[in-house]
């Protein structure tokens, strides 16, 4: 693999540092025996969607709260997320149910004020390589959830926790969401190869996505359980209270009833795999 010879990574790479990375947030931890499941509407659309989502996740076991609030949309016309009311309503319902929150930040110049609303930031597939924007999150405290480029290589990924984590920000969980391929059956296709990969390259944990990776609700339960099979740390996955009435990504979207399926699923496997039982 080319990783031997281009791999140029040194904080991000197993022989820097050989124990498994575990990051805290709160009462959460992400990496480690316990699996992480992140659960959430695609964006923040109104306090009650987001409060209501919060609850509902929260009741099935989901350990950390996910709603966007800067959308980095596909179309300009598209919704393009509440901003930083947005970021207010998805702190209100983080601490109302005791969980930690996670969002997307998109440009360089409001990492200061996402940090203020959220305890993990997210860099999106789309701005994986921006530099100046990992630059800058790897100047935060706040943890940073790392999502894989639609058409980046592993190298490419790691490499990019490498500017954040050379910034001076160890604390980085790498999110495969699945990649573009020729394929259109799925939204995009997910490689769970990227899962062993990573674990055998670097100390730091690794989530999957499945819901941007398939684009279709049916189909992330499956991978859900897969994603877990192969090692992940844990799983983010959206989740709406009415998958139809969703501004953003509803047909991906779990209802409350599947998402409910999901957790009791992904308890019995955290049994079978050793992983410990995800914290209800
Ligand atoms: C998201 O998780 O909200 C998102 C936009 O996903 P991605 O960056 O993987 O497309
Ligand atoms: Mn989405």
């Amino acid at each position: 693999m080319a990783v031997e010879t281009a791999w140029v990574g040194r904080l991000v790479s197993r022989e820097h540092k050989r124990e498994d990375t575990v990051i805290s947030v709160g009462k959460a931890t992400i990496g480690g025996p316990h699996l992480t499941v992140i659960a959430g509407p695609c964006a923040v659309e109104s306090r009650e969607q987001v409060l209501n989502a919060a609850r509902l996740v929260k009741a099935s076991g989901a350990t950390i709260l996910r709603g966007g609030a800067f959308k980095p949309r596909t179309s300009p016309y598209s919704f393009q997320g509440l901003g930083k009311e947005g970021l207010a309503y998805l702190a209100e319902a983080g601490q109302k149910t005791g969980l930690p929150v996670v969002s997307e930040v998109i440009e360089a110049g409001d990492v200061p004020l996402v940090s203020q609303y959220v305890d993990i930031l997210q860099i999106g597939s789309r701005n994986m390589q921006n530099y100046a924007l990992l630059r800058r999150v790897g100047k935060s405290s706040r943890p940073v959830l790392l999502k894989r480029g639609l058409a980046a290589t592993m190298e490419e990924w790691l490499l990019a926790a490498e500017y954040i984590m050379d910034a001076g920000n160890p604390a980085v969980i790498l999110c495969e969401r699945g990649i573009r391929t020729y394929e259109t059956a799925t939204r995009n296709t997910l490689d769970l190869g990227a899962v062993p990969v990573v674990k055998a390259l670097s100390h730091l944990p690794i989530i999957v996505d499945p819901s941007h990776a398939t684009g279709n609700s049916a189909y992330v339960l499956p991978l859900a359980k897969a994603a877990l099979g192969a090692g992940a740390d844990g799983l983010m996955v959206e989740v709406h209270p009415c998958p139809r009435q969703a501004l953003c990504d509803g047909d991906q979207s779990l209802s409350p009833e599947e998402f409910k399926e999901l957790m009791d699923q992904v308890r019995r496997l955290s049994g079978a795999l050793g992983r410990g039982v995800v914290k209800p």
